[in-house]
């Protein structure tokens, strides 16, 4: 399960308490931060041994600002804290045109006190159809800037930026997108509303994939695609893009963790016969165009008409 808020994960209230009690069911956690809460983070930390080997903290790097604000410590210090207390932190950087001047200087500090390299996420431009590449960078000049990085991550990422996924998919029956706050759900950043999950917490979670995606590429696909919500498409495995091998030769993900990112969602669920997709993918596509008319519908008649 990852967790990632509109701003600072860390700063949303009593998330720790969430978490744990998921993760005291047996979950895997993912939270995303910018590791800058030091009192946040000790919330989490207190755990018992056991519980924080399910725990990882996906650590955005945000050098810049870090260096702006005299942060940088505070959040080497916090990484080295998580590890110490025996979760996993991952220390991904988004590689911004804004930094290129001071890639010597991340490297250096990265290899000092995270025995290696930071991971790069992709900024992506939102306002554009085909959610592109957020750089103005050749994409030759791009791919020669940041490849140094030598990031399984990156490389992974930028194999399927702008692939439009057209296999079959199984966001909103093997996982969910989940408004914490609300508990509404939708099948993944795109696709139909399923209902609210915090309303009969005593049924089963929905089953209805949403078959084909709807956007113009998998953007997080370093997760979705390699956990396998589209089964046997892609070998490589989540746990092994997020882990980097230090200097020393210990790894940044505890081995639990690893070996559990690194399982694919076919292992545990039950595929659908080619028949039954086909039913889903009409569903989904008939459920497309009836949101597409009520969207029209909304912009043709005026509010107190409705
Ligand atoms: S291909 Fe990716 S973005 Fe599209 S529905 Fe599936 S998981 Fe979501």
């Amino acid at each position: 399960m990852n967790f990632c808020a509109d701003g600072e994960t860390l700063l949303t209230k009593d998330l720790d308490l969430y978490v744990k009690e998921l993760v005291e069911e047996g979950h895997y956690a993912e939270v995303v931060t910018n590791l800058t809460r030091t009192a946040a983070l000790e919330k989490y930390l207190s755990w018992d041994k056991d519980l924080l080997k399910r725990l990882e903290f996906k650590c955005s790097f945000h050098y810049l600002e870090l260096k702006k604000k005299n942060l940088l410590d505070v959040f080497a210090e916090n990484v080295k804290r998580v590890w110490a207390a025996g979760a996993s932190a991952n220390i991904e950087i988004t590689p911004d045109d804004s930094l290129i001047p001071y890639i010597d200087d991340v490297k250096a500090y990265a290899l000092k006190h995270f025995g290696a390299l930071p991971h790069l996420t992709i900024a992506r431009d939102d306002r554009t159809a085909g959610i592109d590449y957020l750089t103005n960078l050749s994409q030759e000049e791009y791919d020669k800037t940041w490849g140094q990085f030598e990031s399984g991550f990156w490389q992974f990422k930028k194999s399927v930026f702008g692939v439009r996924q057209t296999d079959f998919c199984y966001a909103g029956s093997w996982g969910y997108y989940v408004d914490l706050t609300t508990g509404e759900a939708t099948q993944c950043y795109c696709g139909r509303h399923l209902g609210n999950l915090f309303a009969h917490p005593e049924k089963p979670l929905p089953d209805k994939p949403i078959g084909k995606c709807e956007i113009a590429h998998c953007y997080n696909g370093h997760a979705f695609l390699t956990l396998g919500y589209i089964p046997r498409k892609y070998a490589t495995c989540y746990g092994n893009i997020r882990d980097r091998i230090r200097l020393d030769g210990t790894h940044w993900l505890q081995p639990d963790l690893l070996a559990f990112f690194n399982t694919k969602l076919e292992e545990t669920n039950q595929e659908l016969s080619l028949l039954s997709q086909q039913k889903y993918i009409v569903a989904s596509f008939a459920n497309r165009i009836a949101r597409a008319l009520k969207w029209r519908i909304k912009k043709l008649i005026p509010n107190g008409k409705r």
